[in-house]
């Protein structure tokens, strides 16, 4: 018996720094280190994620939100920190005060950090976004040389960065998407330098392109998913490994874990849950786990997925409901309440990952990692 809470969340802090040491190995000392820690750093909690990035070789931290970025001032005053989502006009000011860059793309928004600029005396340093071929957030090539323009007219803004981003690098092991979008932005990179418009940082490679093409490098990179030690997609891990290059160990960060709170004894011919979707066809022994969808655990899991429990599997009965799953343990002895159950994670030989949660819910690691309650309790292990 442990004294964990009910459900819990242990992160190897020892994967992180492997993750964090790969990366830099893969893209050299020259390269910034700008590991994604948006979305509560995946799921592994946003500052212990932050912390351990920085103390082991991160440059800068990529966020999506000003919030996010507020949060990891709280401990780390002075990372330089990339807010890639949007920030609010009204919002601009703070953004500025807890000294964060970020991507512009509106006029609006240079207006008011030109003028928070002036009062404050501070240079605000703004990164633009190319688009390339994702059309999400980002400027095509002409729009974003006026607007490169515009931004070297204000006097308190420092043009710093230009990026881009790929829509098609991980899903796919034909990149030439993803090549045609580098090329993009190659195109646009040399129109800018024509105009002799000079941005120092230049960055595009996701996970993905930062494993796989050390072209899309250029002097940072912004890993995310690779950081926890998933790969993006098997078609990543397969053009990895037919690419020749040297094996790479990314060690997984995230187990999830909970207890039994119960376990019962029920008839053959019993139904098991909301809808009777299960009904058992011999005596069976059912544990009752405190845990659902309200925690992040999919309701797709509901009849497909397994557990662990002393090591063995033990499969889902019927469906996830809000607070409470049930699991089959008749074949697993010596069951008993408040035994450890692993959700995500390994448990003696048998493990499960990520990606095999992904595969149940139809969807992909970073969502079965990202989903999981952020006010579950994250352990340090
Ligand atoms: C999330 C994100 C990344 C990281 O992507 P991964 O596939 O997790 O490495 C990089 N850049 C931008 C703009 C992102 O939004």
């Amino acid at each position: 018996m442990n004294k964990h809470p009910l459900t819990w969340v242990e992160i190897s802090e020892n994967a992180l720094k492997n993750n964090v040491s790969l990366l830099r190995s893969i893209v050299g000392e020259h390269v910034l280190l700008a590991p994604c820690v948006k979305g509560n750093a995946y799921g592994h909690d946003l500052l212990t994620c932050a912390k351990i990035f920085a103390d082991f070789g991160a440059d800068w931290l990529c966020v999506n939100a000003l919030f996010e970025a507020k949060k990891i001032r709280t401990i780390l005053k002075d990372i330089p920190i990339l807010v890639l989502g949007y920030i609010q006009l009204h919002e601009l000011q703070e953004a500025v005060e807890n000294n964060v860059k970020l991507v512009v793309y509106n006029t609006e928004t240079l207006e008011q950090l030109e003028k928070i600029g002036a009062t404050t005396g501070k240079e605000i340093d703004v990164h633009v976004k190319a688009e390339t071929g994702n059309n999400r957030q980002g400027l095509k090539k002409d729009e974003l040389v006026t607007f490169c323009k515009e931004v070297k007219k204000k006097k308190h803004l420092r043009l710093e960065g230009i990026y881009t981003h790929f829509a098609n690098i991980e899903d796919t092991t034909d990149h030439s998407y993803a090549m045609q979008q580098l090329q993009t932005f190659h195109d646009i990179l040399l129109e800018l330098e024509n105009k002799g418009i000079v941005i120092p940082i230049k960055h595009c490679a996701n996970s993905a392109a930062t494993l796989l093409f050390s072209e899309t490098h250029f002097n940072m990179v912004r890993p995310g998913i690779a950081s926890y030690g998933l790969w993006p997609s098997n078609e990543t891990y397969v053009s990895y490994l037919s690419s020749g290059k040297s094996p790479l160990m990314l060690s997984p960060a995230l187990a999830w874990k909970t207890k039994i709170a119960q376990v019962k004894e029920i008839d053959a011919g019993q139904f098991i849950g909301y809808g009777c979707t299960y009904k058992t066809t011999h005596q069976t022994r059912l544990a009752i786990l405190p845990i659902g969808y309200y925690d992040g655990y999919d309701r797709k899991l509901s009849n497909q997925a397994y557990v662990l429990i002393h090591g063995k599997r033990a499969p889902i009965r019927g469906r996830v409901c809000m607070n409470i799953v049930m699991v089959d343990v008749t074949d697993i002895p010596d069951v008993h309440i408040e035994d450890e159950v692993v959700l995500l994670g390994s448990s003696g030989s048998e493990r499960i990952t990520a990606e095999q949660l992904g595969n149940w819910t139809g969807s992909i690691n970073y969502e079965d990692v990202t989903r999981i309650r952020e006010s579950i309790l994250r352990i340090s292990v």
